[in-house]
């Protein structure tokens, strides 16, 4: 078999993670890519043991390699709060590192959920896929905040360059409370747009776009005005001619109609929204394990994984010695995802071909009936579930 593996014109940036997602991890490298195809990657191990040693460069390294190689593919990674730097002994309470890696590629996150027809989902009527834009910069994920102890006045102050200043009164103080500032730029939300606009054009789906600007009416409002301007300005022809359309709405609204929708839509948010939406939105769906991710920059740099987690209670199972059955699908269309990217960009239709045959396999095997145990419980009648690697053989005999 090794030498009809298929070759790689270039290396993606890999980046390992923590738990439970980087015992798959290895497991689908092992099981369902090395077998087929002759692995080419930039490795960096952004599991939280070598993001405490490296004092976290090695996360900005690997942003910076999915900025040159164009394409990246990462595992669920640990982000550290107090119990992590407890459990692991940290220097540091170090950051979000898909917070690092979005804010350094300045990029949108679009969410998309695998379908399966067998799988029953929450809200019946979303035959289609929904895909949630998430802007990737910004807002509350890099904000300021202040405790505060007792009486006294907050402002919000900006201190131009040229001396300038703008004030506004944010609350009197009567006694003891709590502040939060942040930020966002032009440039930013115009590649946000942009993103969503070529994303929605290349998957000929409706885009939506909603904020809450009559609150915000600065914040939110910049957003709107940004998104309606780019939209006449650049995009409106292009919609029209492949036969879909632009809509602004509320938030509150938009989820109101979104419910009774069939799906279908990109629906681009705000960088919070979006956090909280998604995880709705794949719950929806069914199963968290079956949600995709891919954040996508403004100049075209790719990067794939998981929107679940590190699933930290399934790895305590596994350090006890016990089998798990944890999902590897939205792990496995990372992989094919950027695989398919990387051929894309290369030129090696092998390769693109490879993810097609990947994913299918993957597909199969589910509506064949062979499933980890958060899809059984999805099926009617349901399965026997097997365990992690169990699913991964049965992908593997697929593709062979
Ligand atoms: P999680 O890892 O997504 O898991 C939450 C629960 O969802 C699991 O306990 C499991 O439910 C179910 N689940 C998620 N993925 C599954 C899969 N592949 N197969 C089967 N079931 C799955 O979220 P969390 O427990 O809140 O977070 C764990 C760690 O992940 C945290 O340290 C967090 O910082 C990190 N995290 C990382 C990312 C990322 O890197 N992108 C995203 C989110 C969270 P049952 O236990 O009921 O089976
Ligand atoms: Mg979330």
């Amino acid at each position: 078999m090794s030498n009809a593996r298929i070759k790689m014109a270039n290396p993606v940036a890999e980046m390992d993670g923590d738990e439970m997602t980087r015992i798959i991890w290895a497991e689908i490298k092992a099981r369902l890519l090395e077998p087929f195809v002759e692995l080419d990657t930039e490795y960096y191990d952004l599991g939280l043991p070598n993001r405490d040693a490296t004092d976290d460069a090695v996360t900005h390294q690997a942003a910076e390699a999915v900025k040159r190689l164009r394409v990246g593919v990462k595992c669920a990674t640990i982000t550290p709060n107090f119990q992590r730097v407890e459990e692991y002994k940290l220097k540091k309470m170090w950051r979000s590192p898909n917070g690092t890696i979005r804010n350094a590629l300045d990029g949108t996150v679009f969410r998309k959920p695998v379908i399966c027809k067998r799988l029953k989902r929450y809200i019946p009527g979303w035959t289609e896929p929904v895909t949630v834009a998430r802007h990737g910069y910004g807002d509350l994920y890099r904000d300021a905040e202040i405790r505060v102890d007792g009486p006294g006045s907050a402002d919000l102050v900006f201190k131009g360059a040229d001396g300038a200043e703008k004030r506004e009164r944010i609350y009197d103080f009567e006694g003891p409370g709590v502040l939060q500032g942040c930020y966002n730029k032009d440039s930013s939300i115009r590649n946000f747009a942009r993103s969503c606009f070529e994303f929605a054009l290349s998957e000929k789906r409706d885009l939506w776009f909603s904020t809450k600007d009559t609150i915000m009416k600065q914040y939110d409002g910049l957003f709107k005005e940004t998104f309606a301007r780019m939209y006449e300005e650049e995009y409106r022809e292009r919609f029209e001619k492949a036969g879909i359309t632009y809509f602004y709405t509320l938030i509150d609204d938009a989820v109101a109609r979104l419910v009774r929708s069939n799906g279908g839509m990109v629906w681009a948010l705000k960088n919070y929204d979006g956090d909280v939406m998604s995880d709705m939105v794949s719950a929806a769906f069914g199963s968290l394990a079956m949600m995709t991710s891919v954040l996508v920059s403004a100049d075209g740099c790719y990067e794939y994984e998981a929107a679940h987690g590190t699933v930290t209670r399934h790895y305590y199972r596994h350090l006890k010695g016990e089998k798990t059955s944890t999902n590897p699908v939205a792990t496995i269309f990372a992989w094919s995802g950027a695989l398919r990217k990387r051929g894309e960009i290369d030129g090696t239709p092998d390769l693109c071909r490879f993810a097609d045959s990947l994913e299918k396999a993957t597909l199969g095997t589910i509506e064949a009936g062979t499933v980890t145990g958060d899809l059984a419980a999805l099926m009617d009648p349901r399965p026997e579930a097997v365990d992690t690697n169990a699913f991964l053989d049965a992908v593997a005999s697929r593709i062979a």
